[in-house]
């Protein structure tokens, strides 16, 4: 017998119907170990329920530490922080663990702040078990199994074999909305031609010489995103067409650098074979780069590559169809609604499609952010499932803002956090009461705007010690 799939033709066969044991009996179950589900496992361990955390590969951070993106985009307005909570926490724990060296140059700034990926990843661990919850490392979730609008288990796969895991409730931090996919839910994936984000083998270097690098800059007269010597090289064909500056260097310390440069077009990050074609593209286009670098960029003569990503960096992949879908009409007026359960004030941040096309970058006004309703979480059709991160119910623009680390922190600790209360008082996700959610959210260190009864202390980083220097990820 045969099917078609994405205009192929494809040969099937059946596969027959298997018993298979229930593993885990958790209140809640989070899939996904990037920042939502970090969050939202810490969250709902927290606050009471018996909670898994399921991640496919052997640690967490996601997109952070999987795909080696080498910092944290901002966490402020420019003037104040916007998400607090968990995801500032985690933020000053790595801060603190990284060393002093690291210490001393980043503990007064909240805007992109570089990762330090073996200190983040412990970092992690740390944080999600002291919270109680469970953590399933190597384990892949693949078939969700469902009664009406209800999720009954969840198929999962590892070394151990195949087995369910029944839950009351279900946290999809998947960052590809894997979960929805599987239960039916519908969904969108990229622009109205199917175009995507590029992804980007991001990648550390060491042997580097910041004082030296930063000399150059500042002989040259430009900025770290290097435009200038970048159009010069890809002029000499020693770089590749595409986007004429880098997103940034993350300087760990001065010898060490993370690097977010170029782009592979083409990819869906839900193709296992896109994904490959990836992973080889990108660890090719690295070795140009270091070349380039080596031979361009002085500070870089010796630079040597030690790790690239185990996977390449996905700026996008699906977007549900949620209860509320935030348009780029909420993010450019600001709006606030009644069910917020976080504030965003990234910029639009959406990367071009194609060597020869565009970015789109629009930036809200200093100070300003808008909130970001429950609704958007909540998948149409499915009742005790919850999508936060990534993939939430949003249009193009507004995920190519929201899509960012510390927003993933923030609307994971709501999701983990209604899970929780929910798994005591019974019901699905819109069972929710909001104003006690919300009231927990603040009580617990999130930021929902200048509400009454929530003081702006708390937070001692004061504002005019946050500094920019980056112009988009
Ligand atoms: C190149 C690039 C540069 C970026 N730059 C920045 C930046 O500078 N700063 C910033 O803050 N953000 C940046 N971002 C965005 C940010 O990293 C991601 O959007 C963010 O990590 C999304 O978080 P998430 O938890 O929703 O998903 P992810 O980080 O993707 O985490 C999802 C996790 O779920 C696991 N998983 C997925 N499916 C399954 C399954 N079926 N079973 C088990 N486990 C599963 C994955 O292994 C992964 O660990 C960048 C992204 C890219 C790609």
């Amino acid at each position: 017998m045969s099917i078609s799939a994405n205009g192929k033709s494809l040969n099937t066969m059946t596969v027959p119907s298997q018993q298979l044991p229930v593993s885990y009996t958790p209140d809640v179950v989070v899939v996904g170990g990037g920042p939502t589900g970090i969050a939202a496992a810490m969250a709902a361990a927290r606050n009471g329920a018996d909670t898994l955390l399921i991640e496919q590969r052997g640690y967490l951070g996601g997109m952070g530490t999987a795909a080696l993106v080498p910092a944290f985009c901002p966490y402020t307005d420019g003037e104040k922080p916007v998400i607090r909570g968990i995801g500032l926490d985690l933020l000053e724990r790595m801060k603190q663990e990284a060393g002093a060296d690291f210490l001393n140059r980043y503990k007064d700034r909240l805007d992109w702040v570089p990762i330090d990926v073996e200190t983040l990843k412990r970092v992690y661990d740390d944080a999600v078990l002291a919270s109680g919850a469970k953590l399933l490392f190597h384990t892949f979730a693949d078939q969700v199994l469902l009664d009406g609008d209800r999720i009954q288990g969840l198929v999962i796969s590892n070394k151990t074999g195949r087995s369910v895991v029944q839950a009351k409730l279900y946290i999809d931090a998947t960052g590809d909305a894997d979960l929805a996919a599987l239960a039916g839910v519908p969904f969108q994936v990229g622009g109205e031609e199917s175009e995507l984000q590029p992804g980007t083998m991001c990648y550390v270097v060491t042997g580097a010489d910041k004082s030296r690098f930063d000399r150059f800059i500042q002989e040259t007269g430009q900025g770290g995103q290097l435009e200038k010597t970048i159009v010069e090289a890809q002029q000499n064909g020693d770089l590749p067409d595409g986007r004429k500056r880098i997103s940034g260097i993350a300087w760990i310390s001065d010898t060490v650098a993370g690097f977010n440069f170029g782009h592979i077009f083409g990819i869906d990050g839900s193709k296992a074979e896109d994904l490959t074609r990836a992973a080889v593209e990108g660890r090719r286009l690295i070795e140009t780069q270091i070349r380039f670098l080596r031979k361009y960029v002085p500070g870089f003569e010796n630079a040597h590559l030690v790790h690239s990503g185990d996977q390449i960096g996905i700026r996008e992949t699906r977007r549900i169809a949620g209860d509320y879908t935030l348009v780029v009409d909420d993010f450019l007026s600001m709006r606030t609604f009644e069910d917020d359960i976080a504030r965003n004030s990234y910029f639009i941040d959406i990367h071009l499609a194609n060597a020869t096309s565009t970015m789109t970058i629009k930036h809200l006004p200093k100070g300003q952010s808008h909130g970001v309703p429950y609704r958007c979480m909540l998948p149409q059709g499915k009742s005790n499932l919850i999508v936060a991160g990534r993939s939430v119910s949003s249009d193009r623009p507004v995920q190519g803002s929201l899509r960012v680390m510390p927003n993933c922190f923030a609307m994971g600790q709501a999701a983990g956090t209604a899970a929780a209360m929910l798994s005591v008082t019974g019901g699905g996700f819109r069972d929710i009461p909001i104003r006690e959610l919300q009231s927990k959210l603040i009580e617990q260190g999130a930021w929902l705007g200048e509400r009454p009864g929530q003081a702006d202390g708390g937070v001692t980083v004061a504002a005019g010690h946050v500094t920019y220097d980056e112009e988009n990820e």
